[in-house]
């Protein structure tokens, strides 16, 4: 393996004396940086403070605190790991989503604030639905954010990944919502068949044309699911199957809000007209305004 660089890595000072946190975060910085993350020293930051279990912001007043051995063989293998280029969010098991906290490891994609947008429009443009759906739900993120909040909400969550299913459990029992929200594995609406109706249905398939996975970050194409992300040859394969099943399980009237790529919204939209007939459609845009979530209402 690489040579051994001294001042890239927490390891003690020539003296022998103990490095302090604040030693130990620069040079973990320097070495993050060095092996291409674009937020070394945030990243440093985390690590530090799930090693030593303690909050960011914690890191602060501890500055001049030296780190004993058995502190420094904690943070080590995760800079390692952080270096190869693993996901931040796979290393301390967690992310952020729509302000709450969500449990995520390698079986799951990470949630993204794009996707914020999407419970953001099915809370505003669908308060009253008693029953949703969230088809491919990974941690649940979706699914789980709507469910906390609407508290009369019923919600199922489907995934085709039985660790996906198990990451998305751990979530619904983390909020606290067994009573109302379910888990089932399967492909797509299918999983759900005697279920419903849903007024409301949610979803964030794989949508990266397989030649776009191909090229993809390496932080994104080695660690995240590619069952999660790649949609196949056209990116659209996922929505194929999964629109012409949705009649089968929702209630007239029905919500169905699909995330996309801006590329390719509006194909979606397209698909969705001809697979739906009479179902009207609307395009939003995200943070960044582009176009990413596709609003279909059915007749
Ligand atoms: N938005 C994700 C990305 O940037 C893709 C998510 C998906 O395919 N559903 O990689």
């Amino acid at each position: 393996m690489s040579r051994r660089q001294p001042v890239s890595r927490p390891e003690s000072t020539e003296s022998g004396a103990p490095l302090s946190l604040l030693e130990v975060l620069r040079r973990s910085t320097r070495h993050l940086a060095a092996s291409g993350s674009d937020t070394p020293r945030l990243d440093s930051e985390l690590i530090l403070a799930h090693a030593l279990q303690v909050d960011r912001i914690d890191l602060y007043v501890q500055f001049e605190r030296p780190l004993g051995e058995l502190e420094l063989a904690l943070i080590r293998p995760l800079l390692a790991a952080r270096a190869q280029g693993r996901p931040l969010s796979y290393l301390v098991g967690q992310r952020e989503f729509f302000g709450l906290g969500f449990t995520v490891d390698a079986r799951v994609l990470i949630p993204r604030p794009e996707s914020e947008l999407l419970v953001e429009l099915a809370l505003r443009l669908k308060p009253e639905a008693e029953a949703a759906a969230d088809l491919g739900c990974g941690s649940g993120c979706l699914g789980i954010s709507i469910a906390v909040n609407r508290p009369q909400l019923r919600c199922d969550l489907v995934d085709l990944d039985p660790g996906a299913a198990a990451v998305a459990r751990q979530n619904v029992s983390r909020h606290h919502l067994e009573s109302r929200v379910g888990v089932f594995e399967g492909r797509w609406a299918e999983a759900l068949s005697g279920r419903g109706p849903y007024q409301l249905v949610v979803t964030n398939p794989p949508y990266v044309t397989t030649s776009e996975w191909e090229r993809l970050q390496r932080s994104v194409r080695d660690f995240e699911p590619r069952l999660a992300l790649d949609g196949g040859e056209d990116g659209l394969g996922p929505y194929r199957e999964l629109l012409p099943q949705l009649p089968k399980v929702t209630a007239p009237g029905a919500m169905v809000l699909l995330e996309g790529d801006p590329r390719r919204l509006g194909g979606v939209e397209r698909l969705a007209r001809q697979v739906l007939p009479g179902a009207a459609t609307r395009r939003h845009q995200d943070l960044s305004g582009r176009e990413r979530v596709l609003e279909v209402r059915l007749p």
